[in-house]
């Protein structure tokens, strides 16, 4: 039986989508040739681009409303500096979450300058600031939905006359917004969409070209826009995987559907930390994150305990991310409910043996 998979990233997929893609590497399409070993630019390929970026704009309900969709190489790490080379004439304002924002930032600051709207460093990145301030003549603000490592996420993005564009590597897909909001966001698809490999960018078309830099070809979405996604040999494998990942989830009833099954996840694991003696939360409780909980023991001295019961127990990957310490529970769509209470049964056993 599968492990209870809590890594942070790269992440658990549906059970379905791991058998179809593994099918696919030796036959796909059962054409007698592998994924692997067919032209990008064959049919049953060009199908399966199209296809994701279909699914994409549907899930999102951005049909029809000036987005393209782009898949990309260079993790959203890249986005860090893509988005500003083609962006960024003079100023932009950025919200530093954390970790993830704090990179995007270093590499805006290349390009132009950069308004630090707000900041949560002071306390090590556990709450979401809010009441700040964005500067109206600024050409774009950029925030991170949902801070992967420290367990907060936003949930109310500010309405700009300004374009708004969001890293949402860590929580796409996973809660209904209103997405015609942003006029670009972007995710690396091994967090909640995929695996490692490619990188996922919609992007409102209109905002592109207003930048007076010449942006190299690869760097330019321009080109990838022109080109649809194949400039360059895409990452045929990571796209479609994500592909039969998000038509998983358009057969389970969208992220309406998902939304729900997230959010009964995330309850269940805050309610045992905030009743359970032995543990406590990490971050501000209006400011969880329902993909990615950060929890610690109270008295440190049971960790070895804790952490020979949840081995036991089948559980993967729950270990904080070492800026934090503690412990980090990710939960991503494809993992089931049942995984969640072995974890909570495994809390509540301690808390007996204790
Ligand atoms: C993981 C992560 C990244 C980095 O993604 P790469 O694809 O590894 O470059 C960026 N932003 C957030 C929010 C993440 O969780």
């Amino acid at each position: 039986m599968k492990k209870h998979n809590f890594s942070a990233g790269p992440c658990i997929l549906p059970e379905e989508v791991l058998q179809q893609a593994s099918k696919a590497v030796i036959d796909f399409n059962n054409d007698d040739l592998s994924l692997l070993e067919i032209s990008h630019r064959s049919k049953p390929f060009v199908d399966v681009i199209e296809n994701a970026k279909l699914l994409t704009l549907e899930l999102l309900g951005l049909e029809n409303k000036g987005y393209q969709v782009l898949f990309l190489h260079g993790g959203a790490s890249t986005q860090f500096l893509m988005t500003a080379y083609n962006l960024l004439n003079k100023k932009a304002a950025y919200l530093n979450t954390g970790t993830w924002s704090d990179k995007a930032i270093k590499e805006a600051k290349l390009f132009g300058d950069l308004v630090e709207v707000a900041s949560s460093k002071d306390k090590n990145f556990t709450y979401i600031p809010k009441n700040y301030n964005i500067p109206n003549d600024v050409d774009y603000f950029h925030c991170t939905s949902n801070n992967t490592i420290f367990g907060t996420q936003i949930k109310e993005f500010p309405t700009l006359g300004t374009p708004l564009i969001c890293d949402m590597s860590s929580d796409i897909f996973s809660r209904q917004l209103d997405f015609s909001k942003f006029d670009l966001l972007y995710a690396g698809a091994q967090k909640n969409m995929g695996p490692a490999g490619t990188t996922v960018v919609v992007v409102k078309e209109e905002i592109l070209g207003k930048v007076e830099r010449t942006i190299p070809s690869m760097l330019n979405y321009k080109t990838h826009i022109g080109k649809e996604s194949m400039f360059n040999t895409p990452a045929v494998f990571p796209i479609y995987v994500s592909m039969l990942t998000l038509e998983w989830l358009k057969d389970l009833g969208g992220i309406s559907f998902i939304e729900k099954v997230n959010n009964k996840k995330a309850d269940l694991l805050y309610k045992e930390i905030d009743r359970n003696p032995l543990f406590r939360g990490i971050v501000a409780k209006e400011d969880r994150s329902i993909m990615n909980a950060t929890f610690s023991l109270i008295d440190e001295s049971l960790t070895n305990r804790f952490d020979s019961l949840w081995k036991e127990a089948r559980i993967n990957g729950l270990n904080g991310h070492r800026s934090v310490g503690g412990y980090r529970a990710s939960m991503y769509n494809a993992l089931p409910l049942f995984s969640v209470q072995a974890l909570v049964d495994t809390m509540q056993e301690l808390e007996r043996k204790a």
